[in-house]
Parts: C-alpha cells; sequence; structure tokens
C-alpha cells in the first residue's frame, strides 16, 4: 500500500468518525423521523454529520432552493391518482393541432436514454417554445388564467405552506425554482401565505399579459427540466446574492434535474444537503441516491424537510 493510499484512508475515518459524533447531537425527535424505513441514504453517517454541522450553524447560514410541482405540491392524491402540475392549468391547450406530432415526438425523444447533451436540449426546448405559442395563440386573459389556475385544483403538500412560513419568519432566503408556470405558483402561495413574504422569490416560466390583460408572450428565458439553474436567473436579482451570501444550502426536488438547480452557485457539496422525493418509480431509488444525500419515499408531505428546517431554526433561537 502506498503512503497516499494510507493517507487518504486515515483522512476517511476521521472523516467518517468526526461525522458519528456530530450525527449523534442530532435531536431524537429528528433521528427518528430519518431512520422510516422511507428514508433512504447512500452514506447515512456522513449525511447526519453533515445535517448536524447545517443544526449547529443554524439558521442565519442557511438558504433554501425548492422545485416547485411535486416537490411543494403532491405527486399523487389519496386515491393514488397523479396530481396536476403548473402546466396543466391551460388543459388542453398543451394538445392543440399547433403542438404536432412532431413536436410530441421531440419531446419523448428528449427525455429518451438515447438522445444526449445539446440534442436534449434543443428537442426540449423546441417542444416547449410550441407548448407556449400554443398557449399564446388562444388569447388567454389573466381573469381566465386566474380562474383556470383555481380550477385545476393544485394545492401544497401537508406542511409546506408551514415549511415557508416557518423559513421566511426566520429570515432564510428561499427561492422557488420551477420549470413550470411561475403565474400559478405566486397566485397559489399568495392565497396561501397571505401575502407572499419578500424572503421567497420565485423563478420559473413567466407569462407576459398586454394592458388589455391578454397574454402576448412568455418572458425569456424559456426554462424546462434540462436548464433550470441558477445561469438563467438575472444577475442583478437579490437572491442570487442572498443565497450566495450563506454558506449552507438545502435543496428539495423531485427529480434528477432538480440537482443542477444550484448549478453556478459555487456551492461545494459538502455545504449542501439534498433532499429528494420519490414519487413512486422506486426503480429509480439507486439513480437518485447518487445525487440526493436524503431520498424520502412514499410521502407526500413536507414533514420531514419541515422537520429539518424548524430544527435549524430552533438551535439559531437556542443559541
Ligand atoms: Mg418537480
Amino acid at each position: 500500500m502506498t503512503s497516499m493510499l494510507l493517507f487518504y484512508q486515515i483522512q476517511l475515518c476521521h472523516r467518517f468518525k468526526q461525522a458519528q459524533m456530530a450525527a449523534e447531537t442530532i435531536p431524537e425527535a429528528l433521528r427518528s423521523l430519518l431512520d422510516s424505513d422511507d428514508v433512504h441514504f447512500k452514506h447515512k453517517t456522513l449525511t447526519l454529520g453533515k445535517l448536524a454541522r447545517f443544526i449547529e450553524a443554524g439558521a442565519d447560514q442557511l438558504s433554501v432552493i425548492s422545485d416547485f410541482d411535486h416537490t411543494l405540491t403532491p405527486a399523487i392524491d389519496e386515491d393514488g391518482n397523479p396530481c396536476a402540475v403548473t402546466h396543466q392549468v391551460f388543459g388542453d391547450a398543451l394538445k392543440l393541432p399547433d403542438i404536432t406530432q412532431k413536436s410530441n415526438q421531440d419531446k419523448i425523444a428528449a427525455y429518451s436514454k438515447e438522445s444526449t447533451g445539446s440534442d436534449k436540449l434543443k428537442m426540449l426546448e423546441a417542444w416547449w417554445r410550441r407548448a407556449h405559442d400554443s398557449v399564446v395563440a388562444q388569447g388567454i386573459t389573466q381573469e381566465e388564467f386566474i380562474d383556470r389556475t383555481r380550477k385545476t385544483g393544485i394545492r401544497l403538500r401537508h406542511q409546506a405552506a408551514a415549511l415557508l412560513r416557518s423559513l421566511s419568519m426566520a429570515d432564510v432566503p428561499t427561492l422557488i425554482f420551477s420549470a413550470g408556470i411561475s403565474n400559478a405558483i405566486s397566485q397559489m402561495l399568495d392565497i396561501e401565505l397571505d401575502p407572499i413574504p419578500e424572503t421567497i422569490h420565485i423563478v420559473g416560466n413567466e407569462m407576459i399579459f398586454d394592458e388589455s390583460n391578454r397574454l402576448t408572450a412568455f418572458k425569456e428565458p424559456l426554462l424546462h427540466a434540462f436548464n433550470k439553474n441558477a445561469s438563467v436567473i438575472e444577475k442583478s436579482s437579490p437572491i442570487l446574492s442572498d443565497i450566495s451570501s450563506r454558506p449552507n444550502l438545502l435543496v428539495l426536488g423531485d427529480s434528477m434535474g432538480d440537482l443542477t438547480m444550484e448549478k453556478g452557485l459555487g456551492k461545494e457539496r459538502e455545504n449542501t444537503l439534498r433532499i429528494g422525493f420519490l414519487n413512486g418509480q422506486m426503480d429509480k431509488l439507486s439513480q437518485f441516491l447518487g445525487g440526493f444525500d436524503i431520498v424520502i419515499a412514499n410521502d407526500q408531505t413536507v414533514h420531514i424537510p419541515f422537520a429539518i428546517a424548524t430544527t435549524i431554526i430552533s438551535s439559531s433561537i437556542m443559541n
């Protein structure tokens, strides 16, 4: 064994022991939640060690980035039926004749394993642009949009409003980052949080209405599953500096694409705690564990992220 390898192993052993000791400082109530059979880790001790550091650092050092569709909203309802995402506010609009068979083939191809890099991006972007164009062509008014959003029945997961409120009360900068429709997210959160606190920023596909309240376009850049990362956010946006100034970042998502949300912020993996919801599809567990530190299965609430956030916040209050 070379001395270099030996040195590496000693370092690893030391890191593991430190994590083990830190993990023991996590409050028992949170520990037992994380011991559930539906909560999965690739490296449990190291992740608990990271979580313990987040708790010790407190709310002042924390920022949050969360996906919206099927992360802050449930993916499956009580009867096992899939829940709507924000684009479904348009209902059949996404099935209009302008969305040709060719476009739909592009979308399917974009998600296929065979497509790579720039091909995927081009195909998916082409599909979304056609979809958005078809929505604009309908000439929907703002009032109609508000009514449709209400009727879609999209709702937050249990405790999601409490999670957002707690983060806001502790002044934790929170970015809701979505490839969905930001207007629908704002409308929902405005009702749920009454009003949306200043610490919560929403970035998504934003609809532009003219002076007669008619939809004329979607704001650029177009956001989709493969380009949802910090580089598409305006450099002058205060949320970027708010998040960058806090060392610890909590990321919530429900797809592998959500793992790139913090890309461009220069965060170290050591300072990023990624929590993923595995909404069914247990065959994807090992893939999810390759990216998320904690994977929560069979749970349509935000019970665990709420417990983690409130434990971090409480530690600030006690210190
Ligand atoms: Mg999602």
